[in-house]
């Protein structure tokens, strides 16, 4: 049935398995997708809704660098939102609610019109590796299908095992069986595997709830959108979530269930999602907090269906049940199926190299939640990166590795190769150290070039990023040239409390004091003139003001980005071996050893190595 070698195969049509297989078939790599259900292609197991804060600057990164979340996320958006746009630019946050079947659907849509890219559905049950490099996959139909490279991306699938109260069964998902044979294989290769755990909460009925006991949550008036594209346009109506509250009375009833609970009765013993704890582990932890938030999100523009985000849970269906039905506006509800728990085998990613190649068998890439990871935008972002760098090895490219101040997809990597995770890692605007100056406006300057570079981004784009950049940097130059009078600035600075001008200055100046919009200055004749003769449009203009307002902050992180590329440029020996090197600390010397860091800055982020142990291994590579 499979007479070809391909160059790249795809195992898992999650976010990163998608993402995988369009950035290697879109670099001309002979692509296969083979998953278990093709009717799930990038199934949203969770919640219905894509960015939010770190996760949306992630899914415009992917976006620049040709990949297709961004353009799905805008197609199937009900709504959307910039969260903590009363912030700095670099917490601007996109994030929209979807459509949960139309998000999936769209994903079909766009991969099917990929070219190089073949899809088959078939559980993936082992691989075959000769001489430590993977050439192949076999199924569970005992089929083998060859190929130069494989990238691993079975999210919660692999042993997979459901909970809901004291009941618990096989499953990758709801509805879906767990995946078997791949882990056993990899762990007899010389992998080191772990178990992690995740949770859903119940879906429920719209038609049952009394959304008049609740807070509408509209979307922004003025919606923006991912893709940097102009292929997907902003939404022109949208559809509200609806904000309401847990009780002492719910938490009471929820606590009832607490001894069947497989969370407190040590049948799961892995670690979940911190930042996306259970309601059983929200009520346990903060106890005195006498409630709790809980979004009520539809999942599409015209099912019924409904989310109810806060309320993630593995207690008894009839405990999330009866306790849900003591929350405002749901003494009637219905349950489309309730929440449950899922524990699942995972890899810890310092077996990786920044490619996401693993270090023990070559060609073989993981990505996703198979690191350790949780959340769509992080496995999409890694999906992207794996199907890249395989192609690139394929084609006998150099590899792509974005760096910690190019992107949050860079941060990401290293995090995870460096540091490893015990816990399902997320991303944070706070994990970035140059967050001013990864933005979600920006992406696109940032990483549309290495996506033309790499063959993911035509031309045509390429253009409109550099005609967009150049012209907001031109504004920015008129800023900085341009004067103004005392009396045509000093009744725009009394009206917004800032401090008269008492001679003429550079506009550059006023405009970067905090209380000064854009809107404040179009009232200056040259400006607006500028603007219209220019034909400057919303994006450019942001861009220039941004880089007005914050170009202390964002010149104080380029600084700090040169000085950790120095340190990027220190190159270590590849299999350097750090035994005997005695001076230094023996927790140090065990880690390094394991890791096996390519850069002096990745060895100084390697938790137990010190900065003495960083200048004893200058010192040892002569300098
Ligand atoms: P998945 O989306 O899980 O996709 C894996 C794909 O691989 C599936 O299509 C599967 O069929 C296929 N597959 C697996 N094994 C094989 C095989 N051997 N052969 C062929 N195909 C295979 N994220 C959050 O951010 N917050 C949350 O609270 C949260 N809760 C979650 C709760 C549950 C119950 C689940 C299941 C997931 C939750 N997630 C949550 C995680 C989110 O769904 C994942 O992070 C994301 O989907 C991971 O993407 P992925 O591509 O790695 O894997």
């Amino acid at each position: 049935m499979f007479n070809e070698v391909y160059d790249v195969i795809v195992v898992g049509g999650g976010h990163a398995g998608s993402e995988a297989a369009a950035s290697a078939a879109n670099m001309g790599s002979k692509t296969l997708l083979i998953t278990m259900n093709l009717q799930n292609i990038a199934q949203m197991s969770c919640n219905p809704a894509m960015g939010g804060i770190a996760k949306g600057q992630i899914v415009r990164e992917i976006d620049a660098l040709g990949g297709y979340s961004g353009i799905v996320s805008d197609t199937s958006a009900i709504q959307f939102k910039m969260l903590n746009k009363s912030k700095g630019p670099a917490m601007w946050s996109p994030r929209v609610q979807s459509d949960r079947m139309r998000f999936a659907e769209d994903w079909r849509n766009m991969l099917e019109q990929t070219k190089n890219l073949d899809f088959y559905q078939e559980m993936v049950s082992g691989l075959i590796v000769e001489n430590h490099k993977v050439v192949g996959v076999k199924t569970s139909l005992g089929i083998e299908i060859r190929t130069k490279s494989v990238v691993l991306t079975n999210g919660t699938f692999l042993n997979g095992l459901i909970h809901i109260g004291d009941k618990n069964f096989g499953g990758g998902r709801a509805g879906e069986r767990a995946a078997t044979g791949i882990t056993e294989q990899l762990v007899q290769l010389g992998f080191e595997s772990g178990r992690m755990k995740t949770g859903t909460p119940p879906r429920v009925d719209g038609r049952s709830l009394d959304f008049s006991k609740m807070v509408e949550q509209p979307g922004d008036a003025v919606p923006e959108k991912f893709s940097y594209l102009d292929v997907t346009k902003p939404l022109t109506k949208q559809r509200s979530c609806h904000l309401t509250y847990t009780s002492n009375e719910v938490h009471d009833l929820l606590r009832e269930g607490f001894d069947r609970s497989p969370m407190f009765n040590g049948r799961i013993q892995s670690l979940g999602p911190r930042y996306c704890p259970s309601i059983e582990d929200k009520i346990n932890r903060f106890a005195d907090k006498d409630r709790h938030q809980l979004f009520v999100e539809p999942e599409g523009w015209d099912t019924v269906e409904y989310y109810v985000n806060g309320f993630s849970t593995s207690l008894p269906e009839d405990v999330q049940f009866k306790a849900l039905r003591s929350v405002a506006g749901f003494e009637n509800v219905k349950f489309f199926r309730p929440g449950y728990a899922i524990e699942y085998d995972y890899f810890p990613p310092t077996q990786l190299q920044h490619t996401l190649e693993t270090k023990l068998v070559e060609g073989l890439y993981f990505a996703g939640q198979i690191n350790g990871t949780t959340g769509y935008e992080e496995a999409a972002s890694q999906g992207l990166m794996a199907g890249i760098n395989a192609s690139l090895k394929v084609q006998e490219r150099d590899p792509f590795i974005l760096t910690r101040s190019e992107a949050y997809i860079g941060v990401l990597v290293d995090d995870l190769i460096t540091k490893g995770t015990e816990e399902p890692y997320r991303m944070f605007t706070s994990r970035a150290e140059y967050r001013t100056l990864l933005r979600q406006d920006n992406a696109d300057i940032r990483l549309t070039p290495m996506a033309f570079d790499l063959g993911l981004a035509s031309e045509k784009r390429l253009k409109r990023m550099e005609e967009k950049h150049s012209k907001a940097e031109a504004f920015v130059d008129f800023f900085k040239e341009t004067s103004v009078k005392p009396e045509e600035i000093n009744p725009i600075l009394e009206a917004n409390d800032s401090a008269p001008m008492s001679q003429s200055d550079k506009m550059f100046k006023i405009f970067a004091r905090p209380n000064i919009t854009i809107h404040d200055m179009r009232k200056v004749a040259s400006v607006d003139a500028y603007i219209i003769e220019q034909n400057l449009d919303t994006e450019e203009i942001e861009q220039a003001e941004i880089q007005v307002k914050y170009a202390g902050y964002i010149n104080k992180e380029k600084n700090n980005a040169d000085k950790l590329t120095r340190l990027e440029n220190i190159k270590i020996p590849k299999n350097f071996d750090y035994t005997n090197m005695q001076s230094m600390s023996m927790e140090a010397r065990g880690k390094l050893n394991k890791i096996q860091p390519v850069t002096i800055s990745q060895a100084s982020r390697i938790s137990g190595v010190s900065p003495s142990d960083i200048s004893v291994l200058l010192v040892y590579l002569g300098r």
